[in-house]
């Protein structure tokens, strides 16, 4: 999070850059000003890539919106050097809905390409010298410039339709397969394609010697891994609660408790995240990370009720596994408090309940309350 900078906000959502973007703009100043061998060669790799990332960004920008349409927040959309990524607070539940909210994104790419088209068109330049100025890039004219952005904008809406996680249509696919069978085995399927592809495309990479694509297909062949096994989790964990899997006997904070007392806590119970309770109520929450930045920059006598979170959000006896382990990994916490349904303290449950009930699951189901009995 704090490894991204805000940029702008746009109906809501908070557009940010990653530290590294300058990297890509340096890299294409250098490529560029290398390749016309002047110095508005490198400028004109600043601007280029630029406004390739203005695509991107708009290409994120679909997603959102029909995520919005669909009742699905947005954390976040984060420009990386490698590209964009429209964070979504949880996954639509119909496929329909899946399908529509991958589509939207290279839909923008496509909706572009016809304009610049249309545009090109309105001023007497046929398509072919519209594509070929991208592969000539005779100079650094307005018109290279604008088959460059042209013909990018193609390249990303066909790589984001490649079947394979995490691109769109790898999802696509899921949300396609999804619609006649069960959504693990869609996933499980469009896993396998995307890993199949990564494979075809790492091979190609090695016999060209192409660094940049066996790059890819690692990192194409992860991700297909990383969706199966997550969705694996869902599956499994389908009807289990944070009943079955969290502790009652946390330890607690007073909000009148300074940093000391809860450091000290911290050192006997082994407990690395607190709740911060008042009458039974929870007011507050105090993770790990928290504490320990407030110990290297607060006095020791500076009060809980200051340094904790107020906006944690807590779950329920009822709340389902699967979404508080969602919720885990995007807001980056490795406990969530847990309460009544009107914010009475009842204990906590981390990432180690979820991981030792996931456990439990698979081993020897028969042992715990299963989801039929409640
Ligand atoms: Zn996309």
């Amino acid at each position: 999070m704090n490894k991204s900078f805000r940029l702008l906000t746009v109906s809501g959502i908070d557009l940010r850059l990653h530290i590294t973007f300058p990297l890509i703009l340096a890299w294409a100043a250098l490529q560029f000003g290398l390749m016309f061998g002047t110095f508005s060669g490198a400028i004109f790799g600043i601007v280029a890539i630029t406004l390739l990332f203005v695509l991107v960004t708009l290409h994120e920008l679909g997603h959102s919106y029909a995520a919005l349409a669909f009742g699905v927040p947005v954390k976040q959309i984060i420009l990386t050097p490698i590209g964009g990524v429209a964070q979504l607070m949880r996954m639509p539940e119909k496929p329909a809905q899946e399908l529509i909210i991958a589509i939207a994104g290279p839909t923008v790419n496509i909706i572009i390409a016809i304009l610049m088209a249309a545009l090109a068109m309105g001023f007497g330049v046929d398509i072919l010298t519209l594509l070929g100025g991208f592969f000539e890039l005779s100079g650094t004219t307005f018109m290279t410039l604008f088959s460059y952005i042209f013909v990018s904008n193609i390249f990303l809406a066909i790589f984001n339709l490649l079947p394979a996680f995490p691109m769109d249509g790898g999802r696509i696919l899921r949300a396609l397969l999804a619609m006649r069978m069960d959504y693990a085995r869609a996933t499980s399927i469009a896993a396998g394609i995307g890993r199949v592809l990564a494979v075809g495309l790492g091979i190609y990479g090695l016999l060209n010697g192409n660094f940049f694509l066996i790059m890819i297909a690692i990192f194409i062949f992860s991700a297909a891994t990383q969706e199966a096994r997550s969705t694996r989790v869902r599956h499994h964990m389908q009807g289990y609660t944070v009943q079955q899997a969290f502790t009652t006997s946390a330890y607690r904070l007073e909000a009148s408790f300074s940093l000391q007392q809860a450091a000290n806590m911290m050192t006997y119970s082994g407990q690395r995240d607190f709740a911060v309770v008042s009458e039974e109520q929870l007011v507050g929450f105090l993770p790990h990370a928290t504490l320990r930045e407030a110990l290297r920059t607060h006095p020791a006598h500076t009060s809980v009720s200051t340094l904790m979170l107020r906006d944690v959000h807590p779950v329920t006896p009822s709340t389902d596994i699967y979404t508080v382990q969602q919720r885990l990994l995007s807001e980056e916490m490795n406990a969530l408090p847990v309460t009544t349904g009107n914010g009475q303290f009842l204990g906590l449950i981390t990432q180690q309940h979820i991981a030792d009930l996931y456990r439990l699951v698979q081993t020897k189901p028969s042992i715990i309350p299963g989801p039929q009995s409640l």
